[in-house]
């Protein structure tokens, strides 16, 4: 068994944006099944009751209440913008036996996340391409195109297999070809942040998410990391069969 969760699939500032009255906004506000919390998953894996799980990226300010110590292994830290570590900032401090954390080379971090780390034991020790076992997960970093360093993840167990791609603009010509050379990845979930031809840089909009689609054919393409622009234009425009979007609580 291989599971992800989508915990939020959010863009940094959220659905609702804060005083914004657009009409994707006052649908978040009205019905929060359409609230888009800071992008994050949980991934599961394991044989019948032995269950793994390990959290991708620390964005919820709510991880102590919804993740008591011991209920699962770790983190994966796809970079260190605020939007997904913000949730360290105080689990950090807590009494929990050291928590690892995967992440990038960036000896910036995020404020003095890595010189006051508490409880957590920050491991920048992982390689573009290079596959590592997490308790019988396969855990391979891959390159993203964003403003720090940032990894993508792909993860393997048993014949399954899920890519979670996000902060990126496009991909690398080295992740992109790494990814050709494997077989259709069952799912593959990627940041979509704007609407087609938006000029934002650092993250995908719906054209260049098409392109990824064309290059690696996944057998299912999720979007996360929406924005409310983004989620304003979906209401009034149809996508493709192939595209599905994300939403907070969605299971892979
Ligand atoms: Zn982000
Ligand atoms: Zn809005
Ligand atoms: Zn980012």
């Amino acid at each position: 068994m291989l599971r992800l969760t989508l915990l939020g699939t959010g863009a940094a500032g959220g659905v609702p944006l804060y005083g914004c009255e657009c009409p994707a906004c006052k649908r978040a506000t009205e019905h929060p099944t359409f609230e888009r919390k800071p992008c994050s998953a949980m991934v599961e894996w394991g044989n019948g009751s032995a269950k793994e799980r390990l959290l991708i990226d620390a964005g919820l300010m709510d991880l102590h209440s919804r993740f008591p110590a011991e209920t699962y292994h770790g983190f994966l830290l796809t970079h260190f913008h605020v939007d997904h570590v913000q949730g360290l900032f105080h689990l950090r401090w807590g009494t929990a036996s050291p928590i690892p954390v995967w992440c990038p080379p960036d000896d910036q971090g995020c404020a003095d996340l890595l010189k006051h780390s508490g409880c957590l034991n920050f491991l920048p020790t992982m390689t573009h391409g290079e596959p590592e076992n997490i308790n019988g997960l396969r855990v391979t970093p891959l390159q993203m195109a964003h403003s720090r360093p940032t990894f993508g993840y792909l993860l393997e167990y048993g014949v399954k297999n899920i890519a979670y791609l996000t902060d990126t603009d496009g991909l690398p010509e080295n992740t992109l070809s790494f990814l050709s050379e494997l077989p259709p990845l069952d799912a593959l979930i990627v940041d979509c942040s704007f609407p087609p031809d938006h000029s934002g840089r650092n993250h995908n909009n719906i054209n260049t998410v098409t392109q990824i689609y064309l290059d690696l054919a996944p057998k299912r393409l999720i979007i996360t990391h929406l924005g409310h622009d983004l989620d304003a234009w979906l209401m009034e425009h149809g996508v493709p069969e192939w595209l599905e979007i994300g939403r907070d609580g969605m299971t892979v």
